[in-house]
């Protein structure tokens, strides 16, 4: 039997990408799905997807802890307390420095870091009190390091790598889990407006396979796929002159891609 069975699922950012397929997956394997999301459209079509399956849905902002504290609390009255959290619901705008503007970067930070540590606060007094539940967060390859046009996206997920890395180890001994996702590229909504080609890019499917694998683990950290992981890695871990150098490359790289359409 699933180790995700009549267990309950909060996923943010359920409406699209990962997220969606997550939801799909863990409804597949018996988990009760509470999803939520900014966007309407994107729920109504899980919720319809997931016809005659447990699910709820609730339209909520990451960055507005008061509603989504108040969002949680109603799916929770509908499915039950939370058994995992899956904080997916994030935004990829580029912020380059010939285009800063502190109300764009301000943006990214507010849904990818400060939204997560909100839906934390929406599920961890519950978890605790129980003495048990698992947090996932969406971080993604490019907290590695400082990635060129990317400054606020890797900040944002950089925070969230610390943000995991501390509370794992403060909530082990109250039976909570914690898992740092980091993710190269991915073929969702997210990506496409990119413009970078299919061969590049992990179709989200297998995606949310490789992710519900290390969930099911309660693995503290997982990052895919190896040949960028291993990319970020060094990027990160040589000597900054030669870091800096891959990482220019690599933008050149994404850029002659993105020409390529
Ligand atoms: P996506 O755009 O397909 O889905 C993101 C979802 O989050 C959308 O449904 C959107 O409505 C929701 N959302 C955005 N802002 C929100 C807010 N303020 N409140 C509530 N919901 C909000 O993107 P995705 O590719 O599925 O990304 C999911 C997560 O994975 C993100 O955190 C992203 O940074 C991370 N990630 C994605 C990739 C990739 O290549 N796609 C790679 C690494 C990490």
């Amino acid at each position: 039997m699933s180790v995700f069975r009549d267990s309950v699922a909060l996923i943010t950012g359920a409406g699209s990408g990962i997220g969606r397929h997550l939801a799909l997956l863990l409804a597949a394997e018996g988990a009760k799905i509470a999803a939520l999301d900014l966007r309407p459209d994107g729920l109504a079509s899980l919720a319809a997807e997931l016809a005659g399956k447990p699910i709820a849905t609730a339209v909520a902002d990451v960055t507005d802890v008061v509603a989504l504290r108040a969002a949680v609390a109603e799916l929770e009255g509908t499915l039950g307390p939370t058994d995992l959290l899956i904080a997916s619901a994030g935004v990829g705008r580029g912020t380059p420095a010939t285009a800063w503007r502190a109300e764009d970067v301000n943006a990214v930070l507010n849904v990818n870091l400060l939204g997560v540590v909100n839906s934390i606060d929406a599920v961890l007094p519950g978890m605790r009190q129980r003495r048990r539940g698992h947090l996932v967060v969406l971080s993604s390859l490019a907290s590695y390091r400082g990635m060129p046009h990317m400054a606020a996206y890797s900040a944002s997920k950089a925070g969230c790598n610390a943000l995991c890395d501390s509370l794992r180890v403060e909530l082990a001994p109250e039976g909570i889990a914690v898992t740092t996702v980091c993710p190269g590229w991915v073929r969702t909504p997210m990506t496409t407006a990119i413009g970078i080609p299919d061969g590049v890019m992990v179709p989200v499917g297998p995606a949310a396979q490789i992710i519900v694998r290390a969930i099911r683990r309660r693995q503290a950290f997982l990052s895919f796929p190896a040949g960028m992981a291993w990319q970020a890695w060094l990027m990160r871990n040589l000597p900054r002159p030669v870091g800096d150098w891959m990482a220019g490359l690599l933008l050149r790289r994404i850029q002659a891609l993105q020409a390529r359409g």
